[in-house]
Parts: structure tokens; sequence; C-alpha cells
């Protein structure tokens, strides 16, 4: 199964990079508020440029230039398309669901593009089902990489 990841990224703006491993590469989308539970709860999701598939296992601190700051896994695992529609299709297409299979982020999520804006936007938004949670944030409540679960601060402290 392809894989997905979620990094925390303190750089200029804190946000959570959430990508998807689609056709050998990460497709990528900056979430600056981060994923949530809540179907309620409709995220941001610019889309930013595709990563290679080991750049998921990063965590450290990335010094100066672009995206100078430090980075977490904030969650990872495996994820697996819902639909009829082949996922490239629906990617280019603009409505595409999946269900996560991560340590924090399980169930169906569906990301949409809206239209206009310089870089594509998207909504990411969890779908009604036995994962989906009323309310909460799971950014705020489990802050840690699951890798070494340490909070970004840590990382950055060299701790
Ligand atoms: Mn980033």
């Amino acid at each position: 199964m392809a894989t997905f990841v979620v990094q925390k990224h303190d750089a200029t703006q804190l946000h959570y990079d959430f990508r998807l491993e689609v056709g050998g590469v990460l497709r990528s989308w900056a979430v600056p508020r981060g994923p949530s539970l809540d179907p309620a709860q409709r995220r941001l999701a610019v889309e930013v440029e595709d990563h290679e598939l080991s750049w998921g296992d990063f965590e450290g601190t990335i010094g100066a230039g672009y995206g100078a700051g430090t980075v977490i896994v904030w969650d990872r695992g495996t994820w697996s398309a819902l639909g009829e529609v082949p996922f490239d299709r629906a990617l280019a297409e603009g409505h595409a669901s999946f269900e996560l299979h991560g340590e924090k982020l399980r169930g169906g999520f569906t990301l949409r593009r809206m239209h206009g804006g310089e870089k594509p936007q998207w909504l990411l938004i969890k779908r009604r089902d036995e994962f989906a949670r009323d309310g909460g944030d799971v950014v705020a409540e489990r802050p840690e990489s699951v890798v070494t679960g340490k909070t970004i601060e840590e990382v950055a402290a060299g701790g």
C-alpha cells in the first residue's frame, strides 16, 4: 500500500505538510492549521511541489534558505483510495477521497480543490465515519513526533 506522512514544519509560518505517495512521489499540501478529525473543520490545504519519497522520513532542522526551520514526522502510515475513479484522475478533477491508516489520522478524508488563488488551494475534510470526532483538536492533543515521541520544540533544541 502507498504511504502517507504529515510533517509538522516550523518554517516562516508553522504548518503541516500533508503528503500522499502517488505515482512514486509524495504529492504535497501545506495545511496551516493542520488536519482535523472533525468533519465540520475544513482545513485549507495549499498544494505545493511534489517531494521525493525519502523526504517523508526527514525529522530535524533545515538550515538557511527555503523552508528553513524544524520538521517532525507528526503522523505516518498507509492510505488507500475511496471511490471508483482512478486516484490520479480524481486529483486532476479536484475531488479525491481516500482512507488513512495512520497513528493519529484514521478513516476517510476528502481533498477538494477550490477555485481561484495564486497557488491551487484545496480543503482537507474528514469524512463522517467511525473515526470522525465532533470537536477536539488532534494537532494540539497529540503534538509529538510518531517517530521519536519528541515535540518540535524538543527537536529544535537539539534534544
Ligand atoms: Mn513545509
